[in-house]
Formats: C-alpha cells, sequence, structure tokens
C-alpha cells in the first residue's frame, strides 16, 4: 500500500484524502490545528452555531456538477436547504433592491424587468456566462464539452471589460457584479472566466447547509476512514523530506515523522516551499510563488440572535454605499469603511422560521493588522477588542439601515478579522480566498498540482480555484495526475449512474 500523507485538512485535504483512501492508498491527513475542516469548521458559543468560511454552495440539485461531485465522494446525504429561488442574492445598491432569479431564463427576464432598456445586453451578457462556463470540462464534468479557446480567451479578459462590452448602463453593470465578494474580484485584473463559473455555479441553483458547513467536513472524514484512512489534529507540519530523487514523508512542530511516498500539500504553495529545501524545486519557481498577489482578507460580525425574534431571510443580502460601486471596496479608508457588505443567516433547520444566527462580512486588509502582528488568539490586547468592537458596531449599523430591529435581535455577537483566519488556517495574511487570479500576470498565477520533487503534490484553493466547487475540481485534478484522468472520470460516472 503507497502511503500518502496530506498536509491539511480542510475540503482540499479532506476531499483528497478521501479520493486516494477509495484508490487503496494509506492515507494520514495532518492538520495543524485542535479542530479539523480548515474554512469548514463552525464554532458554537452559548449554544449557537457559527460557520466561518462556507455559507451556501451552488449546483446541488439532481444532475447539476456539485451533487455528482458529492455522491461520488460519498458525503451527498448532507442535508441542504434551498434559498430564495426567485431572490438567491439580494443586491442593494444606494436605496435600490435588485434580486437574482435562479436559472439563466428567469434571471435574464427578471433582470429584464429592472432594465427593460438594457434586453439584448443582458441576453448577451447572460449568454456569455454560460458559453464561458460550458466551455470548461472540469466545471461542468463534461470533457466532451470542452472549448479550450473560449477558455483562453474569457481567462485573458477582465470581468469589467467583458460586461463593458456587452452592457451599457453604468447601474446594471454594478448589479451584475454585485455578489463581487464571493470572488473578490479586482477592477482590470479578475479574468471574466472566474465571474462566470462562480455566477453560474449559484445561479443553477444555491443552498444552505442545514445544521452548518462543518458536516461536510465529518462526511468526508467519515468516508475518509472507512476506507482506512485517518485525520490527526494538533499535527502542524514543518518540514518535507525528501532524498535526492524524491519525497521521504514530513515532520511536525512536535517532532514525529510520518514516512510518505507522496505528500499532497492542501496549504497556500508558498507556505508548502518554505518546508522543503530540494534543489529540485528551482529558486525561480519559489520566487514566482511567494511573490504572487493574494485575495483581501474578512472582518467578520456572528450574530447570535434572540430566540424568534429574526425572521429567517432565505437571501444573501449585499449592500454597498449610495454612491459606492461593488468595485474597489477593499480601497476602503478607516473613515469610510465599510464601504459594502454581505450579510447571511445560518440554516439550522431545513427552511427555519426564525434564524438563530448570522453573519455580516466585509473587506479587511491586512495592513490594518500591523499593530497586533506576532501576537495570539485570546492574547492581543484590549485595543484589538476596541478595534473589532468599533468596527462591528458599524456593520451593524451598516445593516440596521437596510434590516431596521436588527440591533434589538441580537443577544450577543463575536468578530473575527484576518489575523484569526491567519491562525487557524495559515493562509498568508489571513487571505479571505488564497492566490488571486490576475490577467496582467498571464499564467504566472496559474500554479500546477504536481511539484519538481517528484511525490509531491498540491491541492485546495490554490491549484484550480476557492469555493467549494473550485477545490472540489482541485481535488480532481490533483487526482487525476495520480490515478489517471480518464479513471477518474469514469469514476465520477460511475458513481453517477
Ligand atoms: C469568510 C469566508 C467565507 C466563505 N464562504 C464560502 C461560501 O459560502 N461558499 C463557498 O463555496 N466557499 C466559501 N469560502 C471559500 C472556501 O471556504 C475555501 O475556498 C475552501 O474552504 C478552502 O479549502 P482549502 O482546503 O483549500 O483550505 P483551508 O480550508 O484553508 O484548509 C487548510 C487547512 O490546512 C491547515 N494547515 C495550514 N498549515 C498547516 C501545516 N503547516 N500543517 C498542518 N496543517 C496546516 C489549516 O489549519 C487548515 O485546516 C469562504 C471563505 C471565507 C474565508
Amino acid at each position: 500500500m503507497k502511503r500518502v500523507v496530506i498536509i491539511g485538512s480542510g475540503l482540499g485535504g479532506l476531499s483528497t484524502g478521501v479520493v486516494l483512501a477509495r484508490a487503496g492508498y494509506g492515507v494520514t491527513v495532518l492538520e495543524q490545528g485542535q479542530q479539523m475542516g480548515g474554512c469548514l469548521q463552525c464554532f458554537v458559543r452559548r449554544g449557537a452555531k457559527f460557520e466561518t468560511g462556507m455559507h451556501f454552495i451552488g449546483s446541488a440539485r439532481e444532475g447539476q456538477t456539485l451533487r455528482r461531485l458529492l455522491r461520488f465522494l460519498g458525503i451527498d446525504d448532507i442535508s441542504l436547504s434551498e434559498l430564495d429561488t426567485k431572490a438567491y442574492d439580494i443586491v442593494r445598491l444606494g436605496s435600490d433592491e435588485f434580486r437574482f432569479s435562479t436559472g439563466g431564463d428567469a434571471f435574464v427576464e427578471q433582470m429584464c424587468c429592472y432594465f427593460p432598456h438594457e434586453a439584448k445586453g443582458i441576453e448577451a451578457y447572460w449568454r456569455c456566462v454560460e458559453r464561458v462556463a460550458n466551455a470548461s470540462s472540469l466545471h461542468t464534468l463534461s470533457p466532451e464539452n470542452a472549448d479550450s479557446a473560449v477558455s483562453a480567451e474569457y481567462q485573458m479578459r477582465s470581468i469589467d471589460e467583458v460586461i463593458g462590452s456587452l452592457v451599457k448602463d453604468p447601474l446594471l453593470r454594478n448589479v451584475l457584479v454585485g455578489n463581487l465578494p464571493l470572488y473578490a474580484a479586482r477592477r482590470g485584473r479578475t479574468p471574466f472566466s472566474t465571474h462566470a463559473f462562480i455566477v453560474d455555479f449559484y445561479n443553477q441553483s444555491s443552498f444552505r447547509v442545514v445544521g452548518g458547513s462543518d458536516t461536510i467536513g465529518f462526511a468526508l472524514q467519515r468516508e475518509l476512514e472507512r476506507y482506512g484512512g485517518r485525520v490527526l489534529t494538533n499535527a502542524k507540519v514543518v518540514r518535507i523530506h525528501s532524498d535526492a530523487n524524491h519525497v521521504t514523508g514530513v515532520s511536525t512542530a512536535d517532532e514525529r515523522f510520518f514516512a510518505a511516498d507522496t505528500v499532497v500539500s492542501a496549504i497556500h504553495p508558498a507556505a508548502t516551499l518554505t518546508m522543503t529545501d530540494s534543489p529540485l524545486i528551482r529558486p525561480a519557481f519559489r520566487q514566482r510563488i511567494a511573490s504572487l498577489p493574494n485575495t483581501v482578507g474578512i472582518f467578520s460580525v456572528y450574530l447570535d440572535f434572540k430566540e424568534d425574534t429574526m425572521p429567517y431571510l432565505n437571501s444573501n443580502y449585499y449592500a454597498y454605499r449610495n454612491g459606492i460601486s461593488p468595485w474597489d471596496c477593499e480601497d476602503y479608508t478607516p473613515d469610510d469603511w465599510p464601504r459594502g457588505y454581505l450579510y447571511m443567516h445560518f440554516c439550522h433547520e431545513n427552511q427555519p422560521r426564525y434564524a438563530r444566527a448570522g453573519v455580516i462580512l466585509s473587506y479587511m486588509r491586512f495592513d490594518e493588522m500591523a499593530p497586533w502582528l506576532g501576537t495570539t488568539v485570546g492574547h492581543r490586547g484590549e485595543d484589538y477588542e476596541r478595534f473589532k468592537q468599533q468596527r462591528a458596531e458599524r456593520l451593524i449599523d451598516a445593516v440596521e439601515r437596510s434590516f431596521p430591529g436588527l440591533r434589538s435581535s441580537i443577544r450577543h455577537y463575536y468578530t473575527s478579522t484576518p489575523l484569526t483566519y491567519l491562525n487557524y488556517t495559515g493562509t498568508p495574511g489571513g487571505s479571505a480566498y488564497g492566490i488571486a487570479r490576475d490577467i496582467s500576470l498571464g499564467v504566472s498565477c496559474h500554479v500546477a498540482q504536481r511539484t519538481r520533487l517528484p511525490g509531491l503534490y498540491l491541492t485546495g484553493q490554490n491549484i484550480n480555484s476557492h469555493g467549494i466547487l473550485g477545490v472540489l475540481v482541485g481535488t480532481v485534478v490533483t487526482c487525476s495526475d495520480l490515478l489517471g484522468t480518464e479513471h477518474l472520470f469514469r469514476l465520477i460516472k460511475n458513481a453517477n449512474r
């Protein structure tokens, strides 16, 4: 039996572990934290449960891509609650609200009601989204539909350039990128393909995970263990060992050595490369990976609602201040923060009447964390607590303007900053989504799953893309390299017969 060590127990590490354990590998997943799951983790305070990094998922109806992947992984028994099909996303710009309907035709129809003078442009935009999404064999799991020319074109054109070429109305242009915090896009930089994949993914169908996103992590752990694999927590990998030709294992901060024929790192590639000094990995490659930009971090306010006071919001609510577009919100000044936010409720049971808990998210740059660099959780000092409280109050005030009565429904609230994410996931700068795709860098920001050190592979959100589908597609890419692409696609197909 070949021994595989996987570094990191987020979605990428766990799902890769399941696929390889099923294929007969002896899999050990090593997790630095006390709790496994990375961004799938939830926490419980005073009986309320909060998700930290997976609040809703898409394309999970029967036959859709994510559903097929969940079934392939053996975890399609997780319980899902569908978001409002007439308003899975609500975008507020100034004083106007715009609702996104599930399904391409319904989406176009609804947008045309708001912007009848742009009917042609809206139709053209939607066909473009579909064409780009369907051109990717990975996004659709249908190699026969792949169109590499379309994929290549829209990986090199920015979101704002493409949308600007299709619609004229500046307000409509902003509405179409209203859910931009889901991928932290930058004007003139983020490829249109990133937008198309995410928009198409959630438009097919959108769901919350009933009981919290950690149920995905537990289901993956159950599958992993069923095939003889294991997850060890409190096991921070600090070194990847190799001989002249091949990887030989890893060692942890507490000096345990795990021998391995294959090491798959499911953490940030820059952090991975600091753990090996193998000369097979060239300095130019190390430099390129270390210099890639990462997406901005997030400030979260977790809301614990008083019993039966807050009607469940079955939509995601994105709002931007008067005169502010969804673009450039991370270029805020301390005075005009937050320029925008995303507000959501958690789903403790299928279609609950009242929400028990919710979250408000807004961008936060890592430079704001400078005074507390090097401090540890719970020991960052009173000024840090004051900073978080001031920011939380501002965010709650902002949401209260759209949801009068919010404040009086809150029993307690808790906060997290990019420093929290740095601590819990190890992502540089507490970046929300890892490496930023940037058309000005061309293929340089593409990170391959295979390294030049034989036996060392990469997986997780930095390989393909972030988010549940982006990461699972990354798992397919990495496991295809180990098991064979055709074989893996056959397994996915067979699981869905
Ligand atoms: C605030 C927020 C909200 C989000 N909301 C959604 C959403 O609604 N829907 C969606 O699809 N996606 C969402 N995402 C994105 C999604 O959560 C991530 O893309 C995905 O979970 C990343 O998985 P991963 O396995 O690549 O990395 P991670 O989840 O970051 O896991 C990496 C793991 O590796 C561990 N680790 C790090 N270094 C070491 C080491 N040296 N040794 C051992 N272990 C180590 C970490 O502790 C962590 O457990 C959100 C992200 C954020 C930040």
